[in-house]
């Protein structure tokens, strides 16, 4: 037998040989590979591009492989440092570990108008892919307990320019209470013991324990439960987690199926570091029973009550509102700065109803809006921007969901250029003199944040908290 780098647990690698077999020597063999690496790039964001062009820009490679089970997705090496690439902070696209990546393509995401919670979300990998396959309609609702790491899943969103998406910071247990039989998917990406993190992240090591195991496949239980109860008819749940321990995947399954015999297994399906390329990841599928054994199987969409119930409320409205900010303010953003074929002022503009104010923060709420009240919420869909004393100011949000086509003044730089460079430092930039006002930042053609122009300089306003220390 051979030895490897990482030194691995003597008791997660008995029960690896107990569970693999004969194909044990080629899982171990896996560990003097390198992690694989690899990134998705956003569909929503590159429609109508030549995605074959980006992927060699972005992997630094004439013909990246693609992950086989993942559209837009690639691989790249050591080499390549895309997160250094103005294309990341444009929200072109996301780095993603390939199996990662494989649950979402099994939660179903196929028609319009779904109703979809993530319940462990951060930092946003699945999220923002179930946001780009649900292409802005419909709810998807992110959550994530941890604020900290709330925090980090919105500013994801953000970048990715995923428009409906609320992200919430609660327990799974207050989300079961607001959201009884609502949702149409359901993704549980439960915390685990992360033994497919071993190469990626060797630290991950360190903190296994069977104890630990033990722990996580508690609360994976838990988890469960709370997702099976927000399930609407006809629904469906992805369970996943990136381990391999049985305890935490079938096992966690087995033990929700003994209890909650109104539910079934749909399937089950492990990917493992020597049988494809990624770092190794669990998913299953849970439909009701009674779903799984009618013609609809498992891709049935239905409403639950609260929508319904909420809907006649008036849906949405904790601290903030519908409709108590200045229109003409807004009106007259919109007139100079959007075009009126952008598809973002037309939507402001003929669906007044999903604009909501909190303070003086303007957002355009998801289509599907339930009631969020007493929620934790950190971002309430697209935030539009912010009402200053006499002007509308638009967010960094709205600039990631623009292109050049859909505004009057757009400054189009050079993704490697020097001036991005000083734009996504802070710093100010030129123009021509001929351009006043609000100008999109775009890099290559992807909207990347706001300037304001006056006498041939852009005042920055990309925002402080993420602008770059330094560039390459
Ligand atoms: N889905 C994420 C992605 O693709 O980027 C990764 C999620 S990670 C595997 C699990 C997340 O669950 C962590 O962000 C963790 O903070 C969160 N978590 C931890 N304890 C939790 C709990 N009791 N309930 C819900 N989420 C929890």
């Amino acid at each position: 037998m051979m030895s490897n780098m990482i030194s691995l647990p003597e008791q997660f690698k008995k029960r690896m040989e107990r569970m693999l077999a004969d194909e044990y020597d080629g899982f171990i063999e896996s560990y003097d590979e390198p992690a694989v690496r690899s990134v998705r790039i956003s569909m929503m964001r590159t429609r109508g591009k030549d995605i074959e062009k980006l992927a060699s820009y972005i992997t630094g490679m004439p013909a990246p492989e693609e992950v086989s089970w993942c559209p837009n997705a690639f691989y790249y090496t050591d080499d390549a440092a895309p997160g250094k690439l103005a294309l990341h902070d444009a929200g072109v696209f996301y780095i993603q570990e390939a199996s990662a990546m494989y649950p979402v393509t099994v939660l179903g995401i196929d028609g319009s108008g779904l109703k979809v919670l993530d319940l462990c979300a951060a930092p946003g990998g699945k999220t923002t892919q179930i946001a780009d396959l649900m292409d802005s309609s419909g709810l998807l609702v992110a959550n994530e307990i941890i604020p900290s790491r709330a925090d980090i899943l919105s500013e994801n969103v953000e970048r990715m320019g995923a428009s409906n998406v609320l992200v919430v910071n609660e327990d799974p247990m207050a989300l079961a209470k607001r959201f009884p039989a609502y949702f149409d998917r359901i993704l549980v990406d439960a915390p685990c013991s992360g033994e497919g993190m071993f190469r990626k992240n060797p630290e991950a090591v360190n903190e296994w324990s069977p104890e630990n195991v033990k722990m996580c496949a508690k609360r994976q239980k838990m988890l469960l439960t709370c997702a099976s109860s927000m399930l609407a008819e006809g629904g469906r749940i992805v369970y996943c987690t990136c381990t391999f321990s049985p305890e935490e995947d079938e096992g966690a399954i087995e033990s929700f199926l003994a209890e909650n015999p109104g539910f079934a297994l749909a399937g089950q399906h492990r990917l493992y570091p020597h049988t494809h390329r990624g770092e190794g990841h669990f998913a299953a599928v849970l439909c009701r029973a009674s779903d799984l054994s009618s013609a609809a199987g498992c891709s049935g969409r239905a409403s639950g009550p609260i929508s319904d119930s909420a809907r006649k409320k008036g849906g949405f409205s904790p601290k903030g509102g519908r409709k108590q900010f200045d229109d003409a303010l807004l009106r007259s953003f919109l007139e100079d700065t959007l075009r009126p074929g952008s598809t973002v002022r037309q939507t402001i503009e003929n669906c007044q109803e999903r604009l909501i104010s909190f303070g003086d923060s303007l957002y355009l709420a998801p289509a599907a809006m339930p009631d969020i009240s007493g929620l934790k919420i950190k971002r309430a869909g697209l935030k539009l921007g912010t009402f200053k004393k006499n002007r509308f100011e638009p967010d960094h949000a709205l600039s990631h969901v623009l292109g050049p086509d859909d505004v009057y003044n757009c400054i189009d730089l050079d993704p490697d250029g020097d001036e991005i460079r000083n734009y996504l430092s802070g710093l100010t930039i030129s123009c021509s003199a001929d351009i006043r006002g609000w100008c999109l930042i775009a890099a290559g053609s992807f909207g990347t944040g706001w300037g304001k122009a006056s006498s041939s300089t852009v005042r920055n306003h990309y925002p402080a908290g993420i602008r770059r220390r330094a560039f390459r």
